[in-house]
């Protein structure tokens, strides 16, 4: 069952449909200031094909903030009826504008995405994101609204008041960030609600990488399905590529971007399923069209197809932000590394922190554990034996040894937000 006939079609549809549709945004986007000086002479009728795309410029997040607010606008402002900015994860946020058709697109895509992980009109949906800037909330609701589900905006935090509406009003589907759910899930542990008597079967989990560890534990913890879902606000925002509820990777709505995936240094395009920088072209946006945005997520394509037969490729779970590789002794170190590590672990509780530290001219790395309140034992040989492993194991993972500090459950600091998982102490050292 669709909820979109452009879930159905053929990888044939897809190429043409990108093909056309490339062509008509490098057109639009060339009304705008940025664009129109970048593209001046480039003749739109020599676009044959998608591989077309690549005789176009790259555009950066610092293309965005050189032109802010205005310069990649290709309409009036009169136009415009909404703008987002992005979380401002890396540094300051970029903003994008939207038209009315361009929230009618984005709504669309959304309620698309959410059906496919088998989110129903007549199913009540609580969405545990923030509301304002961020993309995250407004931009489920509308999607969640679209498909007529009955919508709670219940907004990030006060976790009292989240598990009292999901009961009061036998919620069965949330949007959550996972670093959230994971906190979110300790706490209806430490009520005494038992995940059996819990109402949600489907979460909707993104905005952040998280491992494949962390949903199995959001599942098991919540009692429900973790379906997938990434979006970055340069590309709307939510909505850009969801699993299904064969949870194989997420499908990218190739009928609204066309999906790149280059080597970060040379630029060309990798082998087919190998990892890269994911760069994107929006290809239905009116008011603000980005041609080949480098978006520093390193992912990969899945090869071969899914088992619910739609043509649209699959990217794999986001490896992480080209940002993010920490060098610590000469070794390149992503913290998925040390989450897919920890929450393999059953001692291991919700939260953990990576801080990064100077020793005289040498970087250490330090990780601070929560421990689940059974195995955090006042026993201190027990305790050690259990450092001593987590120690290993991450070495084993990341090549290095860190150290390895165990604290209660609760203990680490907690963001309403994407979570801020490393702590970079080693300048205020020096
Ligand atoms: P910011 O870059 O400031 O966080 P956004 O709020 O637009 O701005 O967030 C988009 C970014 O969030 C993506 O580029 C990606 O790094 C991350 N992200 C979004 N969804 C996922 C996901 N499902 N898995 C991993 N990372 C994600
Ligand atoms: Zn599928």
């Amino acid at each position: 069952m669709y909820f979109d006939t452009a879930e159905t079609l053929s990888r044939e549809e897809i190429d043409n449909l990108q093909t056309v549709r490339l062509k008509s945004t490098v057109e639009r986007a060339m009304r705008s200031p940025y664009y129109g000086e970048k593209l001046k002479g480039f003749n739109v009728d020599s676009i044959t094909s998608v591989d077309d795309i690549r005789r176009l410029p790259l555009t950066t997040k610092q293309d965005l903030r050189d032109n802010y607010p205005y310069g990649l606008l290709t309409c009036s402002t009169d136009e415009i009826v909404r703008l987002h900015a992005s979380s401002g994860t890396t540094g300051t946020p970029t903003v994008i504008f939207y038209t009315q058709n361009d929230l009618n697109t984005w709504a669309n895509l959304m309620a698309r995405s959410m059906h496919i992980a088998g989110v129903r009109a007549e199913h009540r949906f609580q969405n545990m994101a923030g509301y304002g800037l961020f993309t995250g909330g407004l931009g489920i609701h509308y999607g969640a609204e679209r498909l007529g589900c009955l919508t709670i905006p219940s907004g990030a935090g006060n976790t009292k008041r989240q598990i009292k509406m999901i009961q009061d009003f036998d919620v069965d589907v949330l949007h959550i960030i996972p670093s959230y759910a994971l906190y979110f899930a300790g706490a209806l542990e430490a009520a005494g609600i038992d995940p059996a008597t819990f109402t949600p079967s489907i979460a909707l989990i993104g905005a952040e990488p998280h491992t494949e560890e962390v949903r199995r534990k959001i599942e098991e913890m919540l009692n429900l399905k973790a379906y997938n879902s990434y979006g970055l606000s340069e590309m709307n925002g939510p909505g850009v590529a969801f699993e299904c509820v064969h949870q194989d990777g997420m499908h990218v709505w190739e009928d609204a971007f066309i999906v790149e995936i280059l080597d970060p240094e040379t630029l060309e395009p990798v082998k087919e399923g190998e990892l890269g920088e994911v760069v994107m072209t929006t290809i239905t946006r009116e008011g603000m069209p980005i041609i080949r945005y480098r978006t520093k997520d390193l992912c990969r394509f899945i090869p071969g197809t899914c088992a619910c037969g739609r043509a649209h490729r699959r990217l794999d779970r986001i490896a992480g932000r080209a940002d993010d590789m920490m060098i610590i002794k000469g070794v390149n170190i992503y913290p998925m590394q040390i989450e897919q590590v920890l929450m393999g672990l059953p001692e291991v509780g919700e939260n953990y922190q990576i801080v990064l530290e100077k020793e005289g001219f040498i970087d250490q790395i330090r990780v601070r554990v929560e421990i689940k309140e059974d195995f955090f034992e006042e026993d201190m040989r027990i305790l050690k034996g259990l450092q001593k492993k987590i120690q290993t194991q991450l070495c084993n993972e990341i090549l290095v040894t860190p150290r390895v500090d165990l604290v209660q459950s609760d203990s680490l600091p907690k963001s309403e937000g994407k979570a801020q998982r490393v702590v970079d102490q080693r300048s205020q050292e020096d």
